[in-house]
């Protein structure tokens, strides 16, 4: 999915309150840049450092996001409630971009292969996928153009807009005050 549905539910993530304490600013940024994190390997990718497809990168499996989420704990001492929260954030993101595979599966679409590999190392399926679509480059202005068109956008508006919903009434003193100067 595109990084507005990441970092909406990035940001959806980082209100939940756990013993009634809520993030900081700062946490908060933490914790939605951590449910994009994983896409950073596109830089890569399109440097042309790598001829794989994103999505089967050892870089976009759950084991790698246990190995950053402990680094970052380590590096930033991390609170535990940052560090669930990054880690759940973490974890969304692989749900986001393997969602068009399950709607596949459910039959909700006509399309769809496992882009996430959710026991890699032992996941049988990999193998299959490195074989069949690890060439997998698309352009971003084709994928764009194929993806407005597929049943998976209709998500990146459902959640776009609830997190805008929630940041608009988290925010709406100080937005009153940008904007209307009140
Ligand atoms: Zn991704």
């Amino acid at each position: 999915m595109l990084p507005t549905a990441h970092t909406s539910i990035g940001f959806l993530i980082s209100q939940i309150k756990i013993k009634g304490k809520s993030l900081s600013t700062l946490e908060i940024i933490f914790v939605v840049f951590c449910a994009n994190v994983f896409d950073l390997d596109l830089i890569y990718v399109y440097l042309g450092g790598q001829t794989t497809y994103h999505h089967l990168l050892v870089s976009h499996t759950p084991l790698f996001a246990v190995g950053l989420i402990a680094l970052f704990t380590l590096i930033f001492r991390l609170n535990w409630r940052v560090a669930l929260l990054g880690f759940v954030a973490m974890l969304s993101h692989f749900v986001l971009d393997d969602l068009c595979y399950w709607l596949y599966l459910f039959g909700i679409t006509e399309d769809g292969k496992p882009e996430i590999f959710w026991l890699f190392p032992f996941d049988p399926r990999r193998e299959e996928a490195l074989r069949l679509y690890s060439s997998l480059r698309p352009t971003v202005g084709g994928f764009l153009v194929s993806y407005i068109k597929h049943p998976l956008f209709i998500f990146e508006w459902i959640f776009l807009i609830s997190a805008t919903s929630v940041f608009a009434n988290k925010y709406s003193s100080l937005l009153k005050k940008v904007f209307f100067k009140r």
